[in-house]
Order: C-alpha cells, then structure tokens, then sequence
C-alpha cells in the first residue's frame, strides 16, 4: 500500500473545492523529479477524469516510482455543468499567463479579463510553484495525439510507442494562454498534452492511454 495523502488545492468559481492526491513511491526508489498530472480543464471532457480516477485507484496498489500528484478534475464546475468554459465562461486553457496571452481570441475561446485571473488557474498555478513538477502530463479529450512542449520529445515517444497515438509537438492551430505554451514552451518543463478521442467511451479511453499513463510515473523496468 503507498502512502497517499488528500489535499484540497482551491475552489472554483462556484466555491466547490478542486481536489488532489499525492502519491508517494516506495521508500527504495531512487529519487525522481516529482510528476503532475490533471484533467478536465474542459468540462465537456468528462473521459480525462476517468482515465485520471482510474490511474489514482491503480497507484493505491502499485505505487508510482516518483512522487506523484493528480488532479482529476481542475474545472469542476465545468464537467457538472458540462460545459468547456469555467462557470465564467473562460477557457481555462487560454488563461494562462504565457508571453502569447492576449484579450484578442476566436468565439467561444474566452482567455479572461486578464491571465490568471480565474480560480481554477490560480489554484493549478500555485500548486506548481510549490511542488515545482518536472513532468506535467495535461489530458484532453479531443482526438488520439501525444503532444509534447518544452523538453518532452523523449517521453511523447515512449507514451506514443504505448498508446499507438501520433507524438506532435504542434497541435495545427495556435493556442496563446495556454498550459502549454507557459510551461512547455517557455519554462522548458516536461509537458506532455495527452489527447483522447472526444466522441469515446470514458472507459475505452482509459484502456487506450493505460500503459501510456503508467509508464510517466512508474518505475523503469
Ligand atoms: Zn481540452
């Protein structure tokens, strides 16, 4: 059994709280740069919480070989409402404080009155600041695709090779105030945009992405 332990990271916009878990390895495993994942920044991407939940049961028996932290669900109020947007009506993953934020966006991609200035991106931010992840791994329910910023080319391909998704570092369209585009591109972390097909079954997303996911946080063979 691996230690674990529940934390609540902030609230949303409607005040329900935003939950995480910590995984700790066994007490033999060589240190390793602590791992963060989170899904549903989306709320209609209801199959990121699955696959996360999922992983969360999974490590309770077997633990990661790295500290690590999952956030299911970062926006809450999204997924029981079931829509993208906060209960703002912002795109969470347009809201992040990269060089590239701006007011100027496409229908529906709200990015907020300023960066950051959303609940749900606060609490993610600073929880990054104080567990400082090397390797965050954001899941998307969009189409199959390991996208990867910063210095997370090496790892895309070895989640590529287990999960049968294409590794891209571009995903086709520009995404300013994104996740990625502010610890990817210019913090250098290891960030990996995990995507699944939209239109899936919760649990056959899990399935497809399983080994991909483990292999993240688990020990090497
Ligand atoms: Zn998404």
């Amino acid at each position: 059994m691996s230690g674990r332990e529940l934390f609540v990271i902030g609230h949303t916009v409607l005040g329900r709280p935003i939950e995480a878990i910590r995984f700790d390895p066994p007490s033999y495993a060589k240190p390793r740069p602590t791992a963060l994942l989170f899904g549903a920044i989306h709320g209609d991407e209801p199959a990121s919480q699955l696959m996360l939940e999922r992983l969360a049961e999974e490590l309770i028996e077997r633990p990661p070989g790295r500290v690590t932290w999952i956030v299911p669900v970062v926006n809450v109020d999204g997924i029981l409402a079931g829509t993208r947007n906060n209960a703002n009506d912002v795109d969470l993953n347009r809201n992040f404080a990269s060089a590239t934020w701006g007011t100027q966006h496409r229908p529906g991609y709200n990015p907020g009155a300023a960066a950051e200035d959303q609940p749900e991106t606060q609490a993610l931010v600073k929880l990054i600041d104080e567990i400082q992840p090397h390797r965050i791994i954001t899941v998307h329910a969009t189409y199959r695709m390991v996208n990867w910023d910063g210095c997370a080319e090496q790892l895309a391909k070895e989640m590529s090779e287990r999960c049968g998704y294409p590794a891209e570092n571009d995903m086709g369209y520009p995404t300013p105030g994104s996740f990625g585009a502010k610890y990817g591109v210019e913090k250098g972390l290891e960030v990996i945009t995990l995507e699944s097909p939209y239109l899936i079954a919760c649990e056959e997303a899990w399935l497809e992405t399983r080994s991909a996911l483990r292999w993240c946080v688990d020990l090497p063979d």
